[in-house]
C-alpha cells in the first residue's frame, strides 16, 4: 500500500461522509452523463444526476491543500 501524508482524510477540500469515504469539494458539482431510466426503474425518462466526486480517505490527487 502506498504511504503517502498528502491524502483526502487531510485535505481541506475533504468532506467525510461516512467512515473511510466522502467527497472532494474542490470544484463545484459536475452533473454525470445523461441515463435513461426506464419505467420500471423510475418515471421513464431522461435523468441527470449532480454530484460531487466521491473518494476514500486514502486516495490523493495533485489538487491537495492542507486543512487549514
Ligand atoms: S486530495 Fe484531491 S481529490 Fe482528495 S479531497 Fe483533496 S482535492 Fe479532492
Amino acid at each position: 500500500m502506498e504511504n503517502r501524508e498528502n491524502t483526502c482524510e487531510q485535505c481541506d477540500y475533504y468532506l467525510q461522509v461516512q467512515p473511510g469515504s466522502g467527497e472532494c469539494r474542490r470544484y463545484a458539482p459536475q452533473p454525470n452523463r445523461t441515463i435513461y431510466a426506464s419505467r420500471a426503474e423510475a418515471t421513464g425518462g431522461y435523468k441527470t444526476d449532480v454530484h460531487w466526486p466521491k473518494v476514500y480517505d486514502s486516495n490523493w490527487c495533485g489538487e491537495f491543500k492542507a486543512k487549514r
